[in-house]
C-alpha cells in the first residue's frame, strides 16, 4: 500500500467546525508542499467562518477581512466543505474514522458563563453571547427579542465582548446603517430608549480585559458621552504594586484612556455610558419577574497568593436601577458527543491539540484547535498559532503511522454517504451563491451585505 500523505494516498482529514480555527487548519495543512492532504470541512450551518460572521461587532468590517485569507484556502481544489451538516447529528465519530485519517474539532466555544447569582433568570437578564449573536443574524438566534425601551442597562464583564455590546447599544442609527448588522435588529435599534449604559468591572482599570482601540473608541462615540467615577479610576496599592513590576503597554494605555475619562463633564451628549471598577453584582431584583435593579457589592482589591491583583467584597452594598442586563463574562465550550470533555475549563481535554481522556492518554486520530482547544482567549490571529501547533502535531503523527485507519473508503463514497445522511448539504460553490446574494443586496442600501438570518432563506437561494 502506498504511504499515506502522498499524491497516490492522500491524507484525509475532517475538520469540525469551519471557524478561524478551522481555516487557519486548512492554511497550515496546505503549507506542508511535501505532504498530499484531502481537507473536509463540516458546519452545522449553511454559511462558514464560525465567529468572524457571527461574533466579530458589524461596526468592525475590518477584523472580517480575513475572509479573503479563507476564501483563498477554500479554492483550493483538496478542500471540499460540507455546511448544513452537523456532527452528532448527521455524522458521529464512527462515521468519520471509516471515512478520515485524522479528524480535528474546530467547534469554538458558542454558550456563555453564568454569574450563578439569584435572579439571573429574571426577563431582561440575558447573555451578552444571545445578544452579539441577535445582532449578527445568527439563525438560531434570530428569533429573540430583547426589551431596548429600557432606559437603563448593565453589563456585566470588561472584555472586548462587552465592549461590542456596549457600542452596539450606544451608537446612533446612522453610525449602524452602513454595517452588515441583521435588518431586524438595526429595526429594534432605531427605536431604542436606551439612554444609561453601565459597564461593570469586578476588579480595577489595571486589570480590564479589553484592548486599547477597544477603550479608546469608547471616547468616539457620536452621541454617547463616557464617564468614569474618579474614586473608581484611581488605581489601588495592589494594582500599582503589580503594575511596577509587570509593566505591560496594553494596561498602561488602558488606564491612560480610563484617567482622560474621568470625571468628565457631561457635554449634553444624548446617552451616557458609565464604566465602574471594583463592583460584583451580588443579586438581580425583580418585579412580576421582570428586571428592575441589579444589586452590586463593592469590592477591594488585594494582591493574591500567586501574585495576582483579586477583588474582594468590602460588604457595601447598592442596587443600581436597570431593566436590562447582559452578562459578558467569558464564553465556554459545548461537549461533543464521543469526544473528553473538561466541564470545568470548557474546552476538550488535550495534550498540544492531541485529544486526550482524562487520565491524560491521547486518543490516536482525534486533534483540536481554536477556542474549544484552549479557552476563549485571544485575537482572530491567535487561532493561527493555535492551528499551527495542532497541525504539526498532526504531520507527526502522520509520520509516525498512528493514524484511525490506513484503509478508508474513497472520495466519492464519502461525498455520496454524507448526501445520504443530509440531502441539502451545501458545498462552498452554494455557499458563494448564498453570498453573492447578500452582497447584492447590501450593494443596494450602500452596506457590506444584508444577511441572511435563516436557514431557509440561505437555502432558498439555491433553489429560486
Ligand atoms: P474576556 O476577555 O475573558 O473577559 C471576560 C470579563 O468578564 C473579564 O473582565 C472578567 O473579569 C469578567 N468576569 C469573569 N467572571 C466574572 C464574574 N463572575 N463577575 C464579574 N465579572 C467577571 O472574555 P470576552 O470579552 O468574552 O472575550 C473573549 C475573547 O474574545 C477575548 O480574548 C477577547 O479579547 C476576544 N475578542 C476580541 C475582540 C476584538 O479584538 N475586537 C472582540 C470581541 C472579543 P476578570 O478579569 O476579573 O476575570
Amino acid at each position: 500500500m502506498p504511504e499515506i500523505g502522498t499524491e497516490t494516498s492522500p491524507i484525509r482529514v475532517a475538520i469540525i467546525g469551519s471557524g478561524p480555527a478551522g481555516f487557519y487548519t486548512v492554511s497550515n495543512f496546505f503549507k506542508q508542499k511535501e505532504l498530499s492532504v484531502e481537507l473536509d470541512m463540516y458546519d452545522r450551518l449553511p454559511s462558514p467562518f464560525g465567529l468572524v460572521r457571527a461574533g466579530v461587532a458589524p461596526d468592525h468590517q475590518k477584523d472580517k477581512s480575513v475572509i479573503r485569507a479563507y476564501d483563498k484556502s477554500a479554492a483550493n481544489p483538496n478542500y471540499r466543505f460540507f455546511g448544513n451538516v452537523e456532527y452528532g447529528t448527521h455524522v458521529m465519530l464512527e462515521d468519520l474514522k471509516e471515512h478520515y485519517h485524522q479528524v480535528i474539532f474546530t467547534t469554538g466555544a458558542p454558550v456563555d458563563r453564568n454569574l450563578e447569582i439569584p435572579g439571573e433568570d429574571l426577563t431582561g437578564s440575558y447573555s451578552a453571547t444571545e445578544f452579539v449573536a441577535w445582532y449578527n443574524g445568527h439563525p438560531d438566534f434570530a428569533h429573540l427579542s430583547f426589551d431596548l425601551s429600557q432606559e437603563s442597562v448593565a453589563i456585566v464583564g470588561m472584555g472586548n465582548v462587552a465592549m461590542d455590546v456596549a457600542r452596539i447599544l450606544s451608537k446612533t442609527p446612522k453610525e449602524l446603517e452602513s454595517t452588515d448588522i441583521a435588518d431586524y435588529a438595526f429595526k429594534n435599534l432605531l427605536e431604542s430608549k436606551v439612554k444609561n449604559i453601565y459597564l461593570l468591572g469586578r476588579r480595577g482599570p489595571a486589570q480590564a480585559a479589553f484592548t486599547p482601540p477597544e477603550i479608546k473608541e469608547l471616547g468616539e462615540l457620536y452621541d454617547t458621552e463616557v464617564t468614569v467615577r474618579r474614586d473608581e479610576a484611581n488605581l489601588d496599592p495592589a494594582s500599582i504594586e503589580y503594575i511596577n513590576n509587570n509593566p505591560d503597554k496594553n494596561v498602561e494605555k488602558n488606564i491612560g484612556y480610563i484617567a482622560k475619562y474621568a470625571g468628565r463633564e457631561r457635554k449634553g451628549k444624548k446617552k451616557l455610558l458609565t464604566i465602574r471598577f471594583l463592583v460584583s453584582p451580588v443579586g438581580m431584583i425583580g418585579k412580576a419577574n421582570k428586571l428592575v435593579a441589579v444589586k452590586l457589592v463593592k469590592n477591594e482589591a488585594f494582591k493574591s497568593n500567586d501574585g495576582s491583583v483579586r477583588p474582594r467584597s468590602t460588604g457595601e452594598f447598592e442596587e443600581l436601577p436597570v431593566g436590562l442586563l447582559f452578562r459578558s463574562v467569558g464564553y465556554r465550550g459545548l461537549p461533543l458527543p464521543g469526544v473528553p470533555f473538561h466541564e470545568d475549563w470548557g474546552t476538550i481535554e488535550n495534550r498540544q491539540g492531541r485529544v486526550c481522556n482524562g487520565d491524560g492518554e491521547i486518543l490516536q486520530g482525534l486533534y483540536t484547535a481554536g477556542w474549544i482547544k484552549r479557552g476563549a482567549t485571544g485575537v482572530i490571529g491567535t487561532n493561527k498559532t493555535c492551528a499551527q501547533e495542532t497541525v504539526e502535531c498532526m504531520v507527526e503523527d502522520l509520520h509516525a503511522g498512528k493514524l484511525f485507519s490506513r484503509e478508508i473508503s474513497t472520495r466519492d463514497e464519502l461525498s455520496g454517504f454524507i448526501r445520504a445522511r443530509q440531502p441539502r448539504v451545501i458545498t462552498y460553490e452554494d455557499w458563494k451563491k448564498i453570498d453573492a446574494a447578500e452582497i447584492t443586496k447590501g450593494a443596494a442600501e450602500n452596506r457590506p451585505r444584508v444577511k441572511f438570518t435563516s436557514v431557509e432563506e440561505m437555502l432558498s437561494i439555491l433553489d429560486p
